[in-house]
């Protein structure tokens, strides 16, 4: 069986996106003041960067998997909810 690279199967997935609400909104000021960001190595779909030294994230492409919301040193930083009905990810492996 041909082994698949994590790019691969993330491409599997189907993604509904909401336009109109982010399940995951950031209060980029308490991010300014985080000194590890461990985000950008933690979350699996690469969602959180650092762009001129601030981050930068987009939802589409959630996992929904809550890493993010719990590796976070910083209270208040994520407001963390799962997407409305009919939206969000699809799992398609297997
Ligand atoms: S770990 Fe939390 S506070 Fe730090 S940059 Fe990421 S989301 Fe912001
Ligand atoms: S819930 Fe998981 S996939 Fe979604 S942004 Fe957080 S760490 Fe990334």
């Amino acid at each position: 069986m041909k082994r698949l690279s994590i790019e691969q199967l993330l491409g599997i997935n189907k993604f509904i996106v909401d336009e109109e609400a982010a399940h995951i909104v950031l209060n980029k000021e308490i991010c300014a003041v985080c000194a590890g960001k461990p985000c950008t190595v933690a979350c699996p779909a690469g969602l959180y960067t650092l762009k001129d030294g601030k981050i930068s994230f987009d939802y589409a492409g959630c996992l929904e998997c809550g890493t993010c919301r719990v590796i976070c040193p910083q209270a208040g930083a994520i407001n963390w909810q799962y997407p409305r009905g009919g939206f969000g990810i699809n799992y398609r492996y297997g």
